[in-house]
């Protein structure tokens, strides 16, 4: 790990939070892990580029998050693991890829931090983690869409189908999940209906933002019980005001600090795995701002990774 009183944190080889790019055989808390690959995108390309720029953005990152009171770093091993092998123009392959890439970092005993990429790379995310659990894994997830379309464009993997085909697969349980920040026009209200006859919980962007971070923790809380549960954050939950650096804007999302404050609130679950999916660089603002919030977002994720099993206490 680099000082940053030592050397300025702009300089060196980017990678995540300037951590050491290493993939250690045991030993690691956390791992981050790039998957450069955006062939499921059905409208902007470009998150192939995500983790790259991810990774730029999260040179500032400091050890110590105030609103949790936890040092993220000292004494705990964090690493940057690389990107996992991915075939650009073929989903499938890729998802088969992912899932054996991310069993790797699992026998290492790490939690992964996935930086996408599109939002199909998750289905291989959840098979490597149905697989080490030996059962289907629950989902919260944060995103403007449902992603349980069942094609598109005759394509079945994309990154609009992919909770669809991990229910088909057995590997979410979708009793147990909550979907929450959907919004923008559908084509139908099927759309949402289709993901809660699959068993979902559904909470629009306006239901969800007429909870308090408390209520939604509890809501959270209630819904996944015992079962292992996987974290997954698509940057387009956030208004394109602020994150306009996405393959599929919504208007009319959440504000960075509901956000990150519906994260926090999540303190004290232990997740099994987390991602943060759709940023699309080349879409950015000249301060790459949606880049930024996207590594302030794993931050949080390694934040709630350093304080699971802590007792709930009042934000
Ligand atoms: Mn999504
Ligand atoms: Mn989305």
């Amino acid at each position: 790990m680099t000082d940053g009183f030592a050397a300025p944190r702009y300089t060196g080889v980017r990678t995540f939070a300037r951590r050491p790019h290493e993939r250690p055989s045991g030993g690691v808390d956390v791992a981050i892990v790039g998957v450069p690959f955006d062939t499921g995108t059905s409208f902007r390309p470009g998150a192939r580029f995500g983790p790259e720029a991810i990774r730029s953005a999260s040179v500032l990152l400091r050890p110590y998050h105030p609103a949790l009171d936890v040092d993220v770093f000292t004494g705990r091993a964090v690493v940057d693991w690389g990107d996992l092998a991915v075939t650009p123009g073929n989903a499938e392959r890729t998802v088969a890829q992912i899932a054996e890439g991310l069993g790797e970092v699992l026998r290492t005993g790490a939690t992964p931090i996935v930086l996408g990429g599109d939002h199909t790379i998750a289905l291989g995310e959840l098979r490597a983690h149905a697989a080490k659990a030996g059962k289907p894994v629950a989902v919260v997830l944060l995103d403007a869409h449902a992603d349980t379309w069942d094609a598109y464009y005759g394509e079945r993997y994309f990154h609009g189908t992919v909770f669809r085909r991990a229910v088909e697969e057995g590997i979410v349980w979708p009793e147990r999940s909550l979907l929450a920040g959907m919004r923008g026009p559908l084509y139908g209200p099927e759309d949402l209906d289709d993901a809660r006859d699959l068993g979902f919980e559904v909470l629009t962007c306006d239901e969800l933002r007429a909870l308090t971070p408390e209520e939604y923790g509890e809501r959270v809380r209630a819904r996944v019980g015992d079962a292992p549960v996987f974290l997954g954050f698509d940057i387009d939950v956030v208004d394109p005001a602020f994150a306009p650096a996405t393959g599929t804007p919504e208007v009319a999302g959440l504000l960075p600090e509901e956000a990150l404050a519906y994260l926090r609130s999540l303190a004290g679950m232990a997740f099994c795995g987390f991602d943060v999916v759709e940023v699309a660089p080349p879409y950015d603002g000249p301060g790459q701002q949606t880049a930024l919030l996207a590594a302030n977002v794993a931050y949080e994720m390694l934040a709630l990774h350093a304080v699971a099993g802590r007792p709930e206490e009042p934000l």
